[in-house]
């Protein structure tokens, strides 16, 4: 018996324009998600599902033979205040760039070190995005969520999300990749104390050449950052990229030290949990894939970190580059890199 799907939901859609990378896939079911009703509509039907967000750190290998819900519920809005934060709501299908920018505009700060980051809100919490030493889960209140097993409306706190280093309750097996729950917006507590966070080194030099410190503003630091990024990594409408293609690896401090004893140049830094963070970037650089292609895909040659697209890739393509950075960064530096995109 065939299954009848309500009118928003369109069969066999292309999605190479709605992931950065642009890699050619198909979804045999896609619906444009606009307001939580939909989802409660959807969450009887027995399918395979994923929750699509800017499609930003996303991987297609192949066809999708399942429901992709595109998230397009949008909003912003102040819900509450007191005297020490501002307490901000946004929808799921907000671009997180646009979102940072209005805080700034509103006079909110606190989000400014993650301006520019590609994707939409809802996505923000899965894997819990961070730059230049902030993380969101550092700015984060609360998220609604629809439990797509029931059509339940769930809340989530800080603590039940279980944010780690790029990472979080909903990135985790049995959670996003069946589409398990799917985020509808998300509220940030942003201090009224507000102090520039600026120690990460192209930050600080950026800003000591361009602004005084006495009148160092949000805005000033988000600008700072928006230069930086701009000149380190590609914008993903010119040249096609998921960000940062791998994870930095944790490794215990013995390792690191073993390590900096045969490489002096690798950058180290340690964690408050007692690992040791290596610079992924550099060792991918090291091993000799910055600026290098294999086929249509390659490493950026300005941030080794990042994998390109440059015509037409393929899924195949792109594992293909994948293997062989990991296997020359694991016979030069005996380290497994982990990607840090969801792949599907
Ligand atoms: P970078 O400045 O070249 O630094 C290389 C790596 O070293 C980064 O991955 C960063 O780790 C780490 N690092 C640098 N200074 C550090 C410090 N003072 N303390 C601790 N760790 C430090 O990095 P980049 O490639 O140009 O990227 C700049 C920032 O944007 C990074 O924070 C990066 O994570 C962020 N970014 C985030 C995403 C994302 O969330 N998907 C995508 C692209 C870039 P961390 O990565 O842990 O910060």
């Amino acid at each position: 018996m065939s299954v009848l799907w309500p009118d928003f939901v369109q069969h066999d859609v292309m999605l190479d324009d709605k992931t950065t990378l642009a890699l050619p896939a198909m979804t045999a079911l896609y619906a444009r998600i606009t307001h939580i009703n939909q989802l409660q509509a959807l969450a009887k039907f027995k399918v395979r599902r994923f929750v699509l967000g800017g499609g930003s750190n996303l991987v297609l290998t192949g066809d999708f033979d399942g429901l992709m819900l595109h998230m397009g519920i949008g909003g912003c809005t102040l819900i509450s205040e007191d005297d020490k934060a501002w307490y901000v709501q946004a929808g799921a299908g907000e671009c997180w760039h646009d979102f940072v920018a209005w805080t700034l505009d509103q006079g909110w700060p606190g989000l400014e070190n993650l301006v520019l980051i590609p994707g939409t809100v809802g996505a923000a919490p899965v894997q819990n995005i961070g730059a230049y030493g902030l993380e969101m889960g550092e700015r984060f209140f609360s998220l609604h969520a629809v439990d797509m097993a029931s059509g339940d409306l769930r809340s989530f706190t800080r603590e039940e999300c279980r944010f780690a280093y790029r990472n979080s309750l909903f990135k985790q097996e049995g959670w996003s990749y069946d589409g398990c729950f799917a985020i509808t917006d998300v509220t940030f507590r942003l201090p009224k104390i507000w102090e520039p966070r600026i120690h990460y080194a192209d930050l600080a030099a950026e800003l000591d050449e361009r602004t005084l410190s006495d009148r160092m503003s949000a805005h000033e630091v988000a600008k700072a950052v928006i230069r930086v990024r701009q000149r380190k990594l590609p914008d993903p409408a010119t040249l096609r990229n998921a960000g940062s293609f791998f994870q930095n690896p944790m490794v215990d401090e013995k390792c690191a030290h073993l390590l900096k004893a045969k490489f002096p140049d690798l950058p180290t830094y340690p964690q408050p949990d007692g690992t040791i963070k290596l610079a992924a970037g550099w060792m991918i650089e090291q091993a000799g894939w910055k600026g290098r292609s294999l086929g249509a895909v390659g490493m950026y040659e300005k941030q080794a970190l990042v994998l390109i697209n440059h015509h037409q890739a393929t899924g195949k393509d792109v594992l293909a580059l994948l293997d062989a950075v990991r296997a020359d960064v694991r016979r030069t530096f005996g380290v497994e890199l982990l990607p840090e995109p969801v792949f599907l």
